[in-house]
């Protein structure tokens, strides 16, 4: 008989439920996503949104899945790293599941779950990841038991900086999907700080002069907002892109995966695929669907560290808002 875990997103803007099966099959992923009207994102007001939709997206991810709460052998919820008050609602509406339904329950770090996704749908083994997304810019590869981090942003997250430079244009939240659409527009190029330290990347100086590009006389009479965009975009992929290859020559990975939710953006999957055909290695976006955070990556991901190294108790699922994806060990990747 088939094994279920259902595993729950709860680091940031999203309340997600996913559903799998112990062997990987997909089998429903609902998201219910707070969409602040101003502003960015206030934890307080996230929280709440995810304490009123919790129990509709459990019952709507059961129902696309034709399972009921008793099918379920398995609870994994996103534990670690993430805004700690909405982290909170995850772990405990997960403990609350499996202490009702005496089954095992299981912590999962959430960007090594985009790790795992991007595994299991592009059916790749030991890729060099780019996981770009609202909250995390890290270019990390599988080393010595652990998803090593090689490069990562020392300020703002990308998905984060474009989003606030839309919100300075007036374009409302999400801005990245916008900002895309407006660059393709645009072939100028106007000079931004590019930052890379070392293997690092720091993107809060190219935000303050493309903001301050805006409020110049010269917006809109010298240049428009289409090639403000299209500069920011070029400048910020050209830093993941050079950071991404060095990692690349370094590891000699054969393949290249990109995650997170900025993963759905078609100019810098084409720098990606430049530097993966120049060192003769293969290139897979996550598939959009679990490009952003979801419960689907959370289930699997649960599922791949109960079967190496069983459940957690409970006093071990206490949140951890700050840990890196380095920091905890990944059994399953041993190669037995
Ligand atoms: P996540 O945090 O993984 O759920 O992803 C959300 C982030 O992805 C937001 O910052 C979005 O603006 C960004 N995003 C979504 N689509 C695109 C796109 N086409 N281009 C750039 N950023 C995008
Ligand atoms: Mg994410």
């Amino acid at each position: 008989m088939k094994k279920y875990c259902l595993g729950i997103e709860s680091t940031a803007h999203t309340w997600g439920v996913g559903i799998v099966d112990f062997e990987g099959e997909n089998h429903s992923i609902i998201n219910d996503t707070f969409m602040p009207e101003k502003g960015g994102l206030h934890p307080a007001m996230v929280r709440e949104h995810h304490l009123h939709c919790f129990a509709d997206v459990i019952n709507k991810s059961l129902s696309d899945a034709r399972l009921s709460l008793r099918d379920i052998n398995l609870i994994a919820f996103s534990q670690s790293p993430g805004l700690g008050p909405v982290l909170k609602i995850g772990a405990l509406v997960a403990r609350m599941l499996s202490q009702i339904l005496n089954i095992p329950l299981v912590g999962v770090n959430h960007c090594i779950a985009h790790v795992e996704i991007g595994r299991l749908m592009c059916n790749i083994k030991d890729p060099l990841t780019l996981y770009v997304s609202g909250g995390n810019t890290i270019v990390s590869a599988y080393e010595s038991n652990r998803y090593q981090i090689f490069g990562e942003t020392l300020d703002l997250a990308v998905g984060n900086m474009i989003d606030s430079f839309a919100r300075d244009a007036g374009l409302s939240h999400p801005g990245g999907p916008k900002i895309e659409s407006l660059a393709s527009k645009s072939e100028k190029y106007i000079q931004l700080p590019y930052a890379v330290k070392g293997m690092d990347l720091s993107f809060s100086g190219l935000y303050t002069a493309a903001k301050r590009l805006l409020e110049s006389p010269k917006f809109n009479d010298k240049y428009t907002l289409n090639d403000v965009a299209n500069s920011l975009q070029e400048t910020a992929f050209a830093m993941l892109t050079e950071v991404t290859e060095r990692a690349l020559a370094h590891t000699e990975k054969k393949e290249v995966l990109l995650t997170g939710g900025v993963a759905a953006n078609k100019r810098l999957q084409q720098m990606i695929q430049y530097i993966c055909d120049e060192h003769d290695t293969r290139f897979e976006a996550v598939p959009l669907k679990f490009a952003g955070d979801n419960g689907v990556m959370i289930a699997w991901t649960g599922v791949l560290r109960y079967l190496s190294e069983g459940g957690h108790e409970i006093s071990e699922t206490i949140i951890n808002p700050r840990e890196r994806m380095d920091q905890i060990t990944v059994p399953w990747r041993i190669d037995k």
